[in-house]
């Protein structure tokens, strides 16, 4: 692999800020191969193009987001219009030309900094849903290099996208990267959909999309968590996290407060497990939901939607020595929560719309594989794609996530083995650390800036002229 690797996410990890399994993962691949991450700074403020915030072992170079990128391009664009329209929550997108303006302005901004510091040969790794418009606009630049796209959240359905203000741009950004990378397999098909609507594109039998002069690869990498690290940390002992308020058996739930993780769907559902099917037990539901984006409307009215649900619930069920949902409206430490996960009985994951879900892969790396908990499982999650052994919900069905409570709270040894086996598997099959290798692997074999036609050229001359096809798709209507 030749060049510098360069990494472009909306945040720049920090000095003292925890750091999930894909920092440590970028981080190990920076290190290796040398390169540059960039990203902004979380503090808003005047400067004026890219500042070094560390140079050891590879160099991390911050810009500063103004006010008005912060609310327009950041909480407007990214979070009030392509989170929701991406997690099947259309109608929370909320519109303003303002909106779209700064959001290609914010990206046109940060691709001149970008090309400012990209060689001849480097790759460049952009991460996520703010920075869709990134590599159209490098390209605009002259930026020939290498570029590749992993978005870590669902891919829209096609009819959605004609929310958006320019529906066609979204399928233009996407093929000006080489490689687009999804989490899930039905990330991919709807992303070939769209492609396949658009009379712009044309397909080669490999699943390569040729759209104008440009050829985009489309591939799902389902991204995973340091298993073996985690694992470990859930092995080593360490002060009992409750202290002297552990409870005696409990249900976890970790989640940022987000409208797509299904929690007060979860809370009536722990309501309802504890009207039918309680009976002589005491059960805590353990919520860790720290706040998140909460100058967003949508975000406001959720926290005030569980802390309602949380105190009714708790009302009409709690006893002077019992409370049965703890809620925690604060972050805990993933270090902490390694030893949360090992000891509860079970996990519940009921997201309405998850990328991936890395909660759930925690979960079962945390387990004592002689004794586990129960996963219980969105199947709307990414990660129950792969993970078809876990308790699979319905998590819009309240009855449901109430019997399968029930069901994993009384489920024998063996078939809790046999389960967190198979679970396992899955975490182990997609580490993080695979996942890099993999994409980045996938990144280095795209044609980069060969025409299409040169393009076309060598695989006939490889003699693989059967499996190539120019001829274009049948469009669907849009
Ligand atoms: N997390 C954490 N402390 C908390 C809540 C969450 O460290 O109080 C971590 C959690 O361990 C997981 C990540 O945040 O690694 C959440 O990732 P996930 O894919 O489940 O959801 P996302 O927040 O990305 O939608």
């Amino acid at each position: 692999m030749a060049g510098r690797l360069i990494v472009v996410s909306n945040r720049i990890p920090t000095e003292g800020a925890s750091s999930g399994g894909l920092v440590v993962a970028l981080h190990d691949s920076l290190s290796e191969r040398g390169g540059i991450w960039i990203g902004a700074h979380p503090d808003d403020g005047p400067e004026d193009g890219l500042f070094e915030i560390g140079s050891e072992p590879y160099q991390r170079l911050a810009f500063r987001l103004s006010k008005s990128e912060y609310e327009n391009y950041y909480l407007g664009f990214s979070n009030s219009v392509l989170w929701p329209l991406c997690h099947r929550r259309s109608d929370l997108v909320q519109l303003k030309p303002v909106y779209m303006e700064s959001y290609e302005a914010t990206n046109r901004r940060l691709a001149s900094m970008v090309a400012s510091v990209t060689e001849p040969g480097d790759q460049i790794w952009v991460h996520d849903y703010h920075l869709l418009p990134l590599a159209s606009e490098l390209r605009s630049l002259g930026v020939n290099n290498k570029i590749g796209l992993f978005l870590h959240i669902p891919f829209p359905a096609l009819a959605d996208l004609s929310i958006l203000p320019d529906p066609s741009a979204f399928a233009h950004w996407l093929a000006c990267f080489d490689l687009v990378g999804l989490q899930t397999r039905a990330d991919t098909a709807r992303c070939l959909e769209m492609f396949r609507s658009d009379p712009r594109a044309e397909f080669f039998q490999d699943g390569s999309v040729k759209f104008g002069d440009r050829l985009v690869r489309i591939k799902s990498f389902p991204i995973g968590i340091a298993a073996d690290r985690f694992r470990t940390r859930a092995e080593t002992p360490q002060d009992d996290p409750f202290g002297a308020e552990r409870p005696q058996e409990y249900i976890i739930g970790v989640d940022r407060l987000d409208y797509t993780k299904g929690l007060p769907h979860r809370f009536r559902a722990f309501g309802e497990y504890l009207k039918r099917y309680a009976e002589g037990r005491r059960p805590c539901l353990v919520q860790i939901a720290p706040p998140t984006r909460e100058v967003v409307d949508a975000y406001r009215q959720i926290t005030e939607e569980l802390e309602e649900l949380s105190g009714r619930i708790n009302g009409q069920h709690a006893e002077l020595d019992w409370t049965p949902i703890r809620y925690i409206h604060r972050p805990i430490a993933r270090d902490r929560l390694a030893g949360v996960y090992r000891s509860a009985s079970a996990c519940l994951v009921t997201s309405l719309a998850d990328g991936m879900n890395l909660v759930a892969k925690e979960f079962i790396a945390a387990q004592d594989p002689d004794d586990p908990g129960v996963l219980i499982l969105s199947r709307f999650a990414g990660v129950a794609e792969d993970m078809t052994d876990a308790l699979l919900v319905n998590p819009y069905d309240v009855a449901d996530i109430a019997q399968a409570i029930d069901k994993a709270l009384n489920m024998p040894l063996e078939d809790r083995k046999t389960r967190h086996r198979s679970c396992r598997d899955v975490v182990e099959a997609t580490d993080v650390d695979i996942w890099t290798s993999n994409y980045l692997a996938a990144l280095d074999a795209c044609p980069g800036s060969l025409s299409v036609s040169d393009i076309f050229d060598r695989l006939q001359r490889r003699g693989a002229s059967e499996n190539v096809t120019r001829k274009k798709e049948t469009t669907i209507g849009r």
